[in-house]
């Protein structure tokens, strides 16, 4: 085990746990793997994960229906775990979190410097979930946490096919669904399906995707009138950047979705050649070196243009970089 979750928890009576706003699959699985085993382990505690409401199609990890959603007014609690995320991300659970008596903090963001009493940061593993796996006692594994944590690993490691996967990634997944969970239907349902509105607004912004900087880049954009228009959240624009992303020739793409008048939600994907944590740390937002996101004030075309410059000062740096490499090869 890399860190004694147990030990740091003490003789602690009350115990939170919270991630971020807008809580994706990682979010979730780890939270709720860590709620479930910190509830089997200190039978005598209480533990309470504070989260926005996740999606629905989460709602088969065990803990789903317990999730505090609406962040009541609370006592200090003993030991408060942020997983997944910077305190400036935790919405509403952050009065939780600063009035606690110790506050841990687990996190694989490349932009999160550690924000709490005691720090567990790894940027070079995949996802908070299977950091969350690492500290979990392995006899006390069983069907439930796995799923809530294998639900975390495949949401941020694209089905481990993004690069943030790694052997040892690999056998943490064989070791889980040998639990016996049906792993094909949980990847079905929460990864690749859609609701027929979720797709519908894929189509039309794929269709109204622009490219520029030689179809290095592409862009597109949500606004709010639209998203009413098909009673669409946030959380059914999920998987529309990387669809954006696979497109021939992109090596980055950019998707907004309106916040409000003059304010966009911006997600950022990579593939080799831009470094997007950069980009988005420069907006105040933040991520990983593939995946990130910031808000950006403006319109449309200002954060467009504010974005692009960087995404294209990286481009250049890159390609620099690499004519430099092919030269010497002679
Ligand atoms: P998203 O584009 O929202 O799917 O986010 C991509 C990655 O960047 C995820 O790992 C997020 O946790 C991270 N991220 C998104 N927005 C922010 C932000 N404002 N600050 C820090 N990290 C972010
Ligand atoms: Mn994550």
């Amino acid at each position: 085990m890399t860190f004694d979750l147990l030990k740091e928890c003490g003789n602690a009576r009350r115990i939170g746990i919270s991630g971020h706003v807008r809580p994706d699959g990682d979010c979730v699985g780890a939270c709720l793997g860590l709620w479930q085993y910190l509830t089997k382990c200190l039978p005598e505690a209480g533990v309470q994960v504070f989260l926005e409401k996740p999606a629905d199609i989460y709602r088969e990890i065990k803990g789903f229906g317990e999730i505090v959603t609406d962040f009541p007014e609370e006592e200090p609690f003993d030991v408060f775990f942020l997983l997944d995320s910077v305190p400036d991300r935790m919405g509403e659970a952050l009065s939780y979190y600063r009035a606690a008596g110790k506050k841990i903090n687990i996190d694989h963001h490349v932009s999160n410097k550690g924000c709490g009493d005691v720090n567990y940061i790894r940027p070079e593993i995949g996802s908070t979930s299977e950091l969350i796996y690492d500290m979990i006692a392995p006899d006390m594994l069983d069907q439930d946490m796995a799923k809530a944590i294998y639900t975390g690993i495949i949401h941020d490691t694209g089905v481990f096919q993004y690069e943030n996967t790694t052997p040892a990634t690999m056998e943490k997944g064989a070791r889980l669904i040998g639990s016996g969970f049906d792993f094909s239907r949980l990847i079905r349902e929460t990864f690749y399906q859609k609701t027929y509105v979720q797709a519908q607004i894929m189509g039309r912004t794929l269709m109204e995707s622009i490219r520029f900087l030689d179809g290095a880049c592409i862009v597109s954009a949500i606004d709010r009138k639209t998203m009413e228009f098909y009673h669409a959240e946030p959380k059914d624009l999920d998987g529309i950047v990387n669809q954006l992303r696979n497109i021939e020739g992109v090596e980055c793409a950019i998707f907004m979705y309106q916040t409000n008048l003059l304010e966009y939600k911006v997600s950022l994907r990579s593939g080799d050649k831009v470094n997007v944590a950069e980009v988005a740390s420069y907006f105040g937002g933040g991520g990983h070196v593939r995946a990130a996101g910031c808000t950006m004030s403006g319109t449309f075309h200002d954060c467009v243009n504010n974005i692009s410059l960087h995404i294209e000062k990286q481009l250049k740096r890159w390609e620099a970089e690499h004519d430099k490499r092919d030269d010497s090869d002679f």
